[in-house]
């Protein structure tokens, strides 16, 4: 049954909201990041090329917190926002994106590697925690955010631009 449930907008945006009170009260600090309405960003930009990516707030990650006053005042002036997420010290984000992204991630032998996922609009997101030192940096088909470099991610269940919902690979 739970396959063919169509979710309404409404209800999305209700479950994205609940979303970032859940990763807060588990200590993971959100903001609010444009959502997608009729496949366009709610920035309102003719042209935006981050569509669904970029921060609300005007500090963007830095206003990040885990306080559920915040998060539910955010989500009440901003309703349909996605969920943005910076990356602590050590914690990074592995974007394959599209058939590039999957030859990357065949390139790199991760196929067996288990950690936590999480699909996108085109790709995948790898969660890692690693003891190393890297600047955000980008190869075909694959993006490395995090690290306490300023880097953030969106999380599930944000929207896609593609109509697709950012889901927990579980
Ligand atoms: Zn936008």
């Amino acid at each position: 049954m739970a396959n063919n449930f169509k979710l309404t907008d409404n209800m999305l945006s209700r479950r994205v909201r609940k979303a970032a009170l859940a990763y807060a009260r588990a200590g993971v600090p959100v903001f609010p990041v444009f959502g997608i309405e009729d496949g366009k960003c709610l920035c309102g930009k003719k042209n935006c090329e981050h569509e669904g990516k970029h921060p609300v707030v005007k500090g963007g990650f830095k206003e990040a917190t885990i306080d559920s006053d915040q998060i539910k005042q955010w989500w009440e002036e901003y309703p349909k926002s996605n969920i943005g997420s910076p990356l602590v010290e050590g914690l990074f984000a592995l974007d394959f994106d599209g058939k590039k992204g999957k030859k990357a991630f065949e390139d790199l032998g991760l196929e067996e590697f288990e950690t936590l996922r999480a699909t996108t609009g085109k790709g995948f997101h790898l969660y890692v925690h690693a003891e190393l030192k890297a600047k955000n940096d980008a190869m075909s088909g694959l993006d490395i955010r995090g690290g306490g470099e300023g880097g953030y991610i969106i999380l599930p269940p944000s929207r896609h631009v593609s109509g697709k919902r950012y889901q927990w690979e579980v």
